[in-house]
């Protein structure tokens, strides 16, 4: 199915449609995503596509909500879908209308994430854990009037809609708590929907259907805009005999974020393949193993950290897990050894890794359990591998930025200088990550050039860590990088210069970054004091030399 294509020419940008001076460039490319092609899923909007299966599968079970034990068929789902957003239109909301969505995984989430999709109303999604500043920050970017939440969220959610005039009205999804504010309840939206009609005139390729967040390249909290069209490139991989199908009799645990792109992907192909998605609020070992052995379980989308704890637990021990033949990773580089692990104990027929990003909004790459390679392209996309000084095209084996083409984010949201700087002038997405492809188009990831770390599959940017730290009385200058860590991908270590005859101790910095951030972003890796930091001619942190002071440690 892959076909690596050299010497390929461009005539026009493929995101903008200007011409564009033809260069020779080496691409990988994926034959049966090639224009036209789409394994028999219509060119539609995913709120038709979302409906045409609901209606096909009305009695079957869409969604198993593993915490509070309620499940829905797809009618039913189909029919909350369609009251919300109802009651959602009410309220004011219209095509392209920005929903605030801050919840964990439930059956109410998916409800929601359905609803978005009826009214064309994209959903900026984010994760509920977040504190009060992260909050601040990340609705401060789409500005949403309205915000829908969890009970762990609605504190946060309260607080940061008296800071910030825009945000009108909060729906809890867990009742109504007391509060000077009004918040609405979810459970008083979902009871009707007269009259309702989804919304229909929808442009693939330029509607947004979800707004995700990411640090990019350069470090500090962006909204990527993600298009249905990128979205409904997961309906196609579904039906992709080489890549994700799944059989309609499946249950499929949801145990990665829905408010982050994996999770996106695991919900988007379970329930267009007419499959049952379980959904878990949280990763809960005993809860996940004891899911596989009732429901007998065969695929599991596991982040590398889940992965390695799979791997070494006892508890797999204690259930029958025989059902699961293929396990998926995504999300951070997956070691070697982990992945043997796993195999071995799960006796797995197929372990495969996957590779993507928020702003290709899916997956691009998936491997065969080829050691170390994050496998052959996905349809949708075609991906070069690049010199990253001088832009050109490299052929196999040459290492350089990887970047992708065609299906990738809308952009940056209110962000076009950010947006200019992530493409290149063919109009691929600059990834930021280190790669090289072999002979059969394998892609292999060896490094990142961008300012982010994976700390068990979630992004914390160092800029952000960084800002905060020098907000301190004490400190001077301060720079985050990632140091590798077998357990959680990557710890984040803060380098701290203090300011003359401060006292500040290592332990007092942690918890000062603690009170801003969420547990994910935490300082992990600890703080060292240093004199100085290393710093280019332009004044810009050279992480790579603090870095390789770890290097000197091992
Ligand atoms: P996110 O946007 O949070 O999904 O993060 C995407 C980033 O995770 C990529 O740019 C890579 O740096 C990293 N990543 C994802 N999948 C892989 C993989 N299979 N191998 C190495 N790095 C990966």
């Amino acid at each position: 199915l892959v076909t690596v294509l050299r010497d390929y020419k461009f005539t026009v940008n493929p995101r903008t449609h200007v011409p564009v001076q033809p260069s020779p460039i080496s691409l990988m490319y994926d034959a049966i995503g090639g224009s036209g092609v789409n394994l028999g899923v219509p060119l539609e909007s995913l709120g038709k596509l979302f409906l045409q299966m609901c209606n096909t599968r009305h009695n079957t079970t869409a969604v198993i909500d593993i915490k509070s034990g309620e499940s829905l068929t797809y009618g039913q789902l189909c029919q909350l879908a369609t009251n919300l957003a109802a009651s959602l239109r009410l309220l004011g909301v219209k095509k392209d209308t920005i929903l605030g969505v801050v919840a964990e995984n439930s059956h109410k989430f998916v409800v929601t994430y359905l609803a978005g999709f009826f009214l064309a109303a994209p959903l900026h999604l984010i994760n509920p854990t977040f504190t009060e500043y992260e909050l601040h920050e990340l609705l401060s970017l789409s500005k949403p009037t309205i915000v829908l939440c969890s009970k762990s969220s609605l504190g946060n959610v309260v607080k940061v809609k008296d800071e910030l005039g825009f945000i009108k009205t909060v729906i809890s999804f867990d009742g109504v708590v007391e509060s000077k504010q009004k918040i609405l309840a979810y459970a008083d939206l979902i009871k009707e929907s007269e009259g309702f009609q989804i919304e229909e005139d929808v442009d693939l390729e330029n509607q947004v259907g979800l707004i995700l967040n990411s640090s990019g390249t350069s470090g500090l909290p962006k909204g990527v805009m993600v298009t249905q069209k990128m979205l409904w490139l997961n309906f196609v991989q579904s039906r992709d005999p080489n890549r994700f199908q799944m059989k309609p009799e499946e249950v499929v645990p949801l145990v990665v974020p829905l408010f982050h792109v994996y999770g996106v992907i695991v919900v988007n192909v379970t329930l267009y393949s007419g499959a049952t998605v379980a959904v878990f609020d949280r990763f809960k070992p005993e809860a996940l193993l004891k899911t596989i052995e009732e429901y007998k379980v065969e695929q599991l989308f596991l982040v590398p950290y889940l992965i390695n704890f799979l791997g070494k637990t006892h508890l797999v021990e204690r259930f029958d897990l025989s059902s699961v033949a293929q396990v998926w990773s995504g999300g951070s580089p997956l070691f070697d050894e982990d992945a043997k692990m796993v195999q071995t104990r799960l006796h797995l027929d197929k372990l495969h890794v996957m590779y993507g990003l928020t702003e290709s909004g899916i997956v691009t790459h998936t491997s065969h359990s080829k050691n170390g390679s994050s496998g052959t392209v996905m349809c949708g996309h075609r991906v070069k591998v690049v010199d990253p000084q001088t832009g050109v095209a490299l052929p196999p084996l040459d290492h350089g930025e990887i970047c992708v083409g065609d299906n990738v984010m809308k952009g940056y949201l209110a962000n076009p200088e950010k947006t200019r700087e992530a493409f290149d002038a063919e109009g691929f997405f600059r990834t930021g990550d280190i790669g090289y492809y072999d002979d059969a188009g394998a892609l292999y990831v060896v490094g990142r050039s961008k300012d982010i770390i994976k700390y068990k599959s979630f992004q914390v940017s160092p800029a952000e860590l960084e800002n905060i730290l020098v907000k301190h009385p004490q400190v001077r200058d301060a720079a985050v990088v990632g140091k590798a860590d077998h357990k959680f991908g990557e710890v984040p270590v803060a380098f701290v210069v203090r300011d003359e005859g401060a006292t500040v101790t290592g332990e007092e910095i942690c918890d000062f970054v603690a009170g801003f951030v969420s547990v994910g972003k935490r300082l992990h890796g600890g703080v060292r004091f240093v004199e100085a930091i290393p710093k280019n001619t332009t004044g810009k942190i050279s992480r790579k030399e603090l870095t390789r002071r770890f290097e000197k440690e091992e």
